[in-house]
Order: structure tokens, then sequence, then C-alpha cells
């Protein structure tokens, strides 16, 4: 039985990357009334990137705040309910037609039809004590963010995919010199990004380098790098300490209610966001290792909106042929 006193929301959309704003630009305009809870980080992963040159529709790229004012303007303006805030629980149904109930900030429950879980991925870090200690105080997991505070000095970062590849060449924009530690003797970013690290002069780019620790009591002094062929160290003078080596999707709530595999992302039916559980979908990054592109996230909100139209259709249509 559904408690009257709680709110019910036909479309509820869990966090605010562009799987989220998409999803919820489709379902405003499906008349569905969707009320999205941003999450910690609103407008998600791409507020801290700089320029976005790959999504479709932008010949001179934009800056990643911009793109998700603009999803936001976009999906408010066909009456979406944006609200700050984190979903903290959820106690879904299990049977088609179940209302799902869903805890915000603690504090407040709210029921939903269906819901559309788009809670992205999160940094990780390298679980060293050294840097879990001086988190904060020089260490940090975006460039972007935090670039700005190491002007003139000198840094390093970890990582050697797209996103470590794009932090490096950021931050050799504003820092004298960026040491650059790669654990393979190969990136795994694009060969244009790589030919961006290499091309440019005050990157100093290792193979086979890994933090052994970071060095420093209050705040960042400098590195210990370890090669992982010859065990050589070496320490390094630095300021700061890039990590950028990955992300962990954001779906410790789910667990024990929805399937995901051993990495934690959602396991979604077929090419549809269908999750286990009947009217509860999932888009982007949280149910997508391996594309994680804004376009990708962007394509799968649009399907999340569609598969939670046709779900509701169909409960109607049961329900009236039942009455
Ligand atoms: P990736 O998973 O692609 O790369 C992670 C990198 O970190 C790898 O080089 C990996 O090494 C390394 N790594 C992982 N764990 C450790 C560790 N414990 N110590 C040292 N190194 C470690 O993540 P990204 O965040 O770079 O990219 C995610 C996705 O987003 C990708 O699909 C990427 O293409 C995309 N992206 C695209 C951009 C663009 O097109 N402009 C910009 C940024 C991201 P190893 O290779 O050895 O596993």
């Amino acid at each position: 039985m559904a408690d009257d006193k709680l709110e019910r929301i036909k479309c509820l959309i869990i966090g605010s990357g562009p799987a989220g704003y998409t999803a919820a630009i489709y379902a405003s305009r499906a008349d569905l009334k969707p009320v999205m809870y941003t999450g910690m980080e609103p407008g998600g992963q791409l507020t801290t990137t700089t320029e976005v040159d790959n999504f479709p529709g932008y010949p001179e790229g934009i800056d990643g705040p911009t793109m998700m004012v603009q999803l936001q303007q976009q999906a408010e303006r066909f009456g979406t309910q944006v609200r700050i805030g984190m979903v903290t629980e959820v106690d879904f149904a299990k049977e088609v037609g179940g209302i799902h109930k869903a805890c915000i900030d603690n504090k407040t429950w709210v029921e939903a039809e269906t819901v559309i879980i788009s809670t992205g991925a999160t940094a990780k870090y390298l679980g060293l004590p050294s840097e879990q200690r001086l988190r904060g105080g020089g260490v940090s997991a975006c460039a972007v963010c935090d670039g700005f505070f190491y002007k003139g000095q000198e840094v390093a970062i970890v990582g050697g995919g797209d996103t470590a590849a794009e932090e490096a060449t950021y931050l050799a924009n504003i820092c004298s010199k960026v040491t650059m530690l790669v654990r393979k003797d190969e990136m795994r970013a694009s060969k244009a990004m790589q030919h961006r690290v290499m091309s440019t002069k005050n990157i100093d780019l290792r193979y086979n380098s890994e933090v052994d620790e970071v060095l420093g009591e209050q705040v960042v002094e400098g590195l210990r790098i370890v090669n992982n062929e010859t065990g050589e160290k070496e320490d390094i003078k630095i300021t700061g300490l890039f990590i950028a080596i990955g992300h962990k999707p954001n779906t410790d709530i789910f667990k024990g209610q929805l399937d995901m595999h051993d990495d934690g992302y959602l396991i979604t039916k077929g090419k549809s966001t269908k999750t286990n559980l009947p009217g509860v979908f999932a888009s982007g990054d949280v149910q997508d290792k391996e594309y994680r592109q804004a376009v990708t996230a962007a394509g799968t909100g649009c399907m999340a909106a569609l598969d939670a139209e046709r779900y509701l259709a169909t409960v109607e249509s049961e329900e009236e042929v039942s009455a």
C-alpha cells in the first residue's frame, strides 16, 4: 500500500550528468513530469573538465560547466524539476507496477513509479596511506579544479589514459614542469592525446613508473617514484600530485537490489537500459565501463526515458484491462 504522506513522482532521475539531463529532456517532453536529484556534484564529471571538443554540434568546442548549465536549462524548459539533494537509500519494488522508494539526504522518502539511475562514476585513488593523508594538502583527482593553485610550480600526474593525458597538457600550461607517471611501457590514451603529451616540452613522461610514496607531512613536498622494471627508486620535488587513473561507478546504494558486475557497474538487459527490476533503468557511466563518453551517456539517457515511458504505458494498459 502506498503511503499517502509521501510525495509520488512518476519519473525519478538520480544524478545530473549528461545521461540524467538527457533522460530529463526526453521524460519531460513525454509528460512524465520528471524530478531530478542532482547528487553531490551537480552537473557530474563534465563540470570538472575544460574543453569538450568531441560532443557533436559544437564546432568550436564547449567548456564542460557551460554545457551542463545549458543541459539543465533545456531540461527545465520542458518542466523537469531539478532538486539539489542526494539519494541516500533506495527500496525498489520487485513486481511490475510496484512503487519504488528513495530516501533523500537521509531524511525524506519519496515514491516513484519509475526510476532512472544516472549516478555516474567517481575518481579512483591509488590507496597509499601517504596519498590519503595528503588529500586536500596537495593530492587531487581533478587538475581542472585545483591546477590553478600550482601556478609556476612543479607537479606530477599519475595515469596513462585520456584523462591523464588531457590533464597533463592542461597542467603544463599552468605549471613549470609536469612529471607524468605511466605504469606500463605504453599509454592507453588515444594516439592524438599521446601526441599532445609528447609534443609538450615541459611534460616529463616516464613509463614503467609508479608512486612509491607521497612525501611531506602537512602538504605535498615530493614524490618517491619506483621503476617497476628495475625496482629503482627516485625522489623528486613537487608541490602537487594529480591522480587520473579512472573511476568507480556510484552504485553502493543499489547493492543487494540491482544486478551489477564485480566492479560495481550496473547490468542492463540487451540493448536496453532495463535493470533486473521492472521500472528501474540505468543510463550513463554507471552502466558503461567501455565507452564512457558524454555523448554515449546522453544517448543512453534518451534510451532510459523512452524505456520508462514504454514501461508506464504497459503498466497503465494492464491496469485498464484488469479494471
Ligand atoms: P582509463 O581507465 O582509460 O585509464 C586509466 C589509466 O590509469 C590507465 O593508464 C591505467 O593504466 C592507469 N591506472 C589505473 N590504476 C592505476 C594505478 N593503481 N596506478 C597507476 N596507474 C593506474 O580512465 P580515464 O579516466 O583516462 O578515461 C576514462 C574514459 O573517458 C576513457 O574511455 C577515455 O577515452 C574517456 N576520456 C575521453 C576524453 C576525451 O576524449 N577528451 C578525455 C578524458 C577521458 P593501465 O593502462 O596500465 O591499466
